[in-house]
């Protein structure tokens, strides 16, 4: 996901409150000739050319629309760290059960490991330490 900051033009009332989005002042002006024009800044998709979808797209400051951008890529490299199953090299299922081993499958895998050794579904607090990353010590 590639993001970047976009300059962005908005009418607004007296109250400050921005209505619709124009990427020109030009167009902004021409659609709501009696309101002022805010100059804001948006953060696109480059990939979609799309404005990233969001309940706050209109950024007042640059520096608001790059903490979303931000959080954004963090948020992406958190869920690349989501643990996956060990079955297969590449299973796309979420992981919900664990061996005693301590390894971690999805469900389909996890019942077939049942087969042979102790496999249990795992708690959602266990689901939430795999996720941040950390161990699970005890089957
Ligand atoms: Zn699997």
């Amino acid at each position: 996901m590639k993001l970047k900051i976009v300059s962005l033009f908005a009418n607004s009332n007296k109250d400050r409150i921005y209505g619709d989005i124009y990427n020109s002042s030009e167009d902004c002006l021409q659609a709501h000739p009696h309101d002022e024009v805010l100059h804001g800044f948006g953060v696109m998709n480059e990939n979609t050319k799309l404005l990233v979808d969001a309940s706050d797209d209109f950024y007042r400051s640059e520096t608001a629309a790059q903490r979303f951008i931000d959080e954004q890529l963090a948020a992406a490299s958190t869920s690349e760290k989501r643990v996956s199953c060990q079955m297969e090299r590449g299973c796309p299922e979420p992981v919900t059960h664990l061996d005693q081993d301590g390894w971690a499958y999805c469900t389909g895998h996890g019942l077939q490991r049942r087969l042979s050794q102790p496999c249990r579904k795992l708690r959602p607090h266990e689901l939430n330490r795999l996720k941040r990353g950390d161990q699970i010590t005890k089957y």
